[in-house]
């Protein structure tokens, strides 16, 4: 069966309200006739609400770059899944590896936010991937593997239809150094049969798989065209609407 293509934005701790509106008004139109893929933008907290007005009948959604798996609480500076999900979000970036290098998520809290967005009704990005010192000691798969095998333990197969997941080589991202297709290929495959063993191969066979560090229009289209690629999830060269729309547009 053919996954049908997402391409997401994910701004970090980029834009505010005016910079988001001027984004939106410029980039819809030229995604607009993109209808058979999925576009996601993920703005910061501070811009959710705005966008998820802005993208309202068009063929973008909204997605959050991160929440916290409680419903609600004493964690101050933290967001809810039930907040997310009333501002219209229906996606959440979790485990990306900002979230567990610079602040020290662990498995056990990525888990926990996996379950709790599929429990809410969110769809969660799970970002996976490798540190450099990992792949150079020929540890990329086994990492790859403990990462999922941790963040879907206890999970129903059938849940997993909500689910995409991105393999982001840290050593990739915000480097400029992408990593080689051939690279891409083997990670993205090796993660499908990870899936066909854990649970079974038509879970397989559909769950879609992205790729992200230093995708740019320029690489998109050698990387889309990857067996095992469904998709990208870009940094840097999605703050510009021309340059994410011009990802978006890939052959
Ligand atoms: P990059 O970031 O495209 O700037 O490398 C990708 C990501 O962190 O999701």
């Amino acid at each position: 069966m053919a996954r049908r293509p997402v391409v997401a934005a994910n701004w970090k701790m980029h834009k505010s309200l005016g910079e988001t509106r001027d984004f939106l008004r410029a980039f819809l139109p030229m995604v607009a006739g993109a209808r058979d893929r999925e576009i996601l933008v993920a703005p910061p907290f501070t811009a959710l609400a705005l966008a998820a007005e802005l993208v309202r009948g068009s063929n973008v959604a909204i997605a959050a770059q991160n929440m916290h798996p409680e419903e609600k609480g004493a964690f101050t500076g933290e967001v809810s899944p039930i907040m997310l999900s009333d501002l219209g979000v229906r996606w959440v970036i979790v485990g990306h590896s900002e979230r567990r290098h610079v602040f020290g998520e662990g498995d056990d809290f990525v888990a926990a936010k996996v379950r709790s967005a599929l429990d809410h009704g969110l769809r969660p990005i799970l970002c996976i991937g490798e540190t450099l010192e990992e792949r150079d000691a020929g540890a990329t798969l086994s990492v790859l593997e403990r990462q999922l095998a941790a963040a879907l333990a206890g999970i129903p197969g059938p849940d997993l239809a909500g689910l995409v997941v991105a393999y982001e080589p840290v050593w990739a991202i915000g480097t400029g150094r992408t990593a080689t297709t051939a690279q891409v290929q083997e990670a993205h495959r090796s993660v499908r049969e990870w899936f066909a063993g854990a649970f079974d191969s038509s879970i397989a066979g559909e769950i879609r798989i992205l790729y992200g560090g230093s995708v740019k229009p320029g690489n998109v289209d050698a990387l889309m065209a990857l067996d095992d690629v469904d998709g990208v999830l870009v940094g840097g060269a999605s703050l510009e609407a021309d340059s994410f729309s011009r990802i978006v547009n890939f052959r």
